[in-house]
């Protein structure tokens, strides 16, 4: 059996999404999914493990699910949410393309062995081309430009941009004399492993 990987997140309706991806199985549900019964996920883990694998969907479990999302006190919860969050405008880290989140990951067990704590990851409301991507310490949130969520921009330009922040967030900036020192000696022999870097850089000179 594959590994399975449950994450709630903060979609604005009752997502759910799965998908195997390295031999693991990623499953994405709405928080609003959070609190349900225990019946009720037990629906939703048959009907998307029957969607990966392409099984029928049961008809009990297709029914319990479905009369859970259409209940009075989801569907209110469902709405607050929507209007909350709305307001907030929270763009949170699922693009259009790519999920940040799930490119962090990636790149936290390829370079960092998994032990980064993941910060707070979004896209930025505009398709800024002038900061395409920078660490906000006071948040604790790493902003990434919606110009790499498109079907033009390479996996491994968005790789690098996110790669850069995560060094950040390894090497905090040092004081040398009075000069803030923000890619230090030891951030620039970091970020030159990473295996696309000429290719990234022309593509971010392009944009
Ligand atoms: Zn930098």
């Amino acid at each position: 059996m594959p590994v399975i990987q449950v994450k709630f997140r903060r979609f604005t309706s009752l997502n759910t999404r799965i998908r195997l991806r390295d031999g693991q199985i990623l499953a994405s549900l709405s928080d609003l999914l959070e609190g349900a019964p225990e019946s009720v996920i037990r629906a939703i883990a048959h009907i998307l493990l029957a969607k990966l694998y392409k099984k029928p969907v049961d008809a009990a479990h297709n029914l319990r699910y479905k009369r859970f999302c259409s209940s009075a006190a989801v569907t209110r919860q469902a709405e607050l949410i929507r209007t909350a969050r709305g307001s907030k405008r929270f763009f949170g880290p699922e693009g259009r393309y790519f999920n940040l989140e799930e490119v962090f990951d990636s790149l936290n067990t390829r370079f960092f062995s998994g032990l980064m704590g993941r910060p707070e990851l979004t896209w930025s409301e505009h398709h800024a081309k002038r900061s395409l991507g920078h660490y906000d310490a006071a948040h604790n949130t790493i902003v990434v430009s919606r110009v790499f969520d498109r079907p033009s921009s390479p996996r491994y330009a968005l790789e690098y941009l996110l790669y850069h922040e995560m060094l950040h967030l390894k090497h905090p900036v040092k004081m040398r004399g009075l000069r803030r020192c923000v890619h230090s000696a030891e951030f620039k022999t970091e970020e030159a492993r990473f295996p696309h870097l000429a290719d990234a850089l022309a593509f971010i000179r392009r944009l």
